[in-house]
């Protein structure tokens, strides 16, 4: 890792995005760093595993942990996200609790709020989706939330996401609570994952995108293979990918493959796509279906596939 010499005043540190799932961590993660890191779906808990995006800017880099939504465990794969949540609130240097804006606070967010009062971590809060709230309900909307937030004097702000509304002043206000420090990323770096988990989230991207509700969240991309293909003639070199989506029953296989393979056509067209744009270079992609019944239930699987066991 590359250390630039620090520069006075200059700050860095890991800040933690929380919230529910689907409040936009992974947009505002995108809008900030001004780049695609994050996968977003209008399905809630998208994001599986956690990511860090960078952000550099004169007077500060942030480094943006992107964990899933904190909320009730369901099942073993749901308890893991939830840990992942938890440990990433003891790894950083600052909190932004996301709350939606757009939305009357609810039982969750007071359970999050509750644990985040637990910990001395400075903490800035986003109400989200303002866009969606119209002008004469804001006071309103406000008031709710600053009642949920009682007492606390974390820092409130009104942001929208997807459009970057609010979001230049959030970046001072976050930067100015950071501690001193030096540059940690080289300033070009935009995210840590490896492009082998990038490639399998563009891939899951596409899966929610395409099927939306009929295959949810049982599942999960391995990619299995990567290699450069040599060019014949003046060709530009290509990236070879073959790549399984894993589901947890043969209905759901019939659905991603479609109609004479049709969806699974699609969801490789889209998919092979942003791959290009994240290698930046061609890419020829394989992609086949395979069942594995209740693989979330499966440790094993869960490790393999990427979906750490990080402890309580
Ligand atoms: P996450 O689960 O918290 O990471 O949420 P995502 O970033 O995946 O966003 C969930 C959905 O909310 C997506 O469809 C986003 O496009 C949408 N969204 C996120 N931020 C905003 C916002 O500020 N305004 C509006 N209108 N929609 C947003
Ligand atoms: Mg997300």
């Amino acid at each position: 890792m590359q250390v630039t010499p620090l520069a006075e005043g200059y700050r860095s540190g890991f800040v933690a995005l929380i919230g529910r799932p689907n409040v936009g961590k992974s947009t505002l993660v995108n809008q900030l760093v001004g780049d695609k890191v994050a996968i977003t779906s209008p399905v809630a808990q998208t994001t599986r595993n956690r990511l860090r995006a960078i952000l550099t800017t004169e007077e500060a880099q942030l480094i943006l942990v992107d964990t899933p939504g904190i909320h009730k465990p369901h099942h073993l794969l749901g308890e893991r996200l939830v840990q992942s949540a938890r440990s990433a609130i003891g790894e950083v240097d600052q909190v932004l609790l996301l709350l939606e804006g757009c939305e009357p606070p609810g039982r969750g967010d007071a359970f999050i709020v509750d644990l985040l009062r637990q910990q001395r971590l400075p903490v800035q809060v986003v109400l989200n989706k303002w866009d969606q709230v119209p002008t004469e309900h804001r006071p309103e909307a406000d008031a709710a939330y600053r009642e949920l937030l009682n007492e606390s004097d974390w820092p409130v702000h009104h942001c929208c996401a997807l459009t970057g509304e609010g979001c230049a002043e959030l970046v001072q206000a976050v930067s100015a609570f950071m501690p001193e420090g030096p540059q940690l990323y080289p300033p070009e770096m935009v995210s840590d994952q490896p492009e082998r988990l990038l490639m399998a989230e563009l891939i899951r991207e596409q899966v929610l995108h395409l099927t939306r509700e009929e295959v949810p969240h049982s599942v999960a991309v391995s990619i299995d293979r990567v290699e450069e293909m040599p060019s014949k003639g003046k060709g530009a070199v290509r990236t070879a990918v073959l790549a399984t989506v894993l589901v947890e029953r043969k209905s759901q296989k019939g659905i991603l493959i479609g109609k004479g393979g049709a969806m699974l056509k699609a969801i490789g067209q889209g998919a092979r796509l942003q791959m290009q744009t994240l290698i930046e270079g061609p890419v020829y992609l394989e992609l086949f279906v395979k069942v594995v019944p209740d693989w979330r239930s499966k440790p094993q699987r869960l490790a393999e596939l990427g979906y750490a066991d990080e402890g309580g």
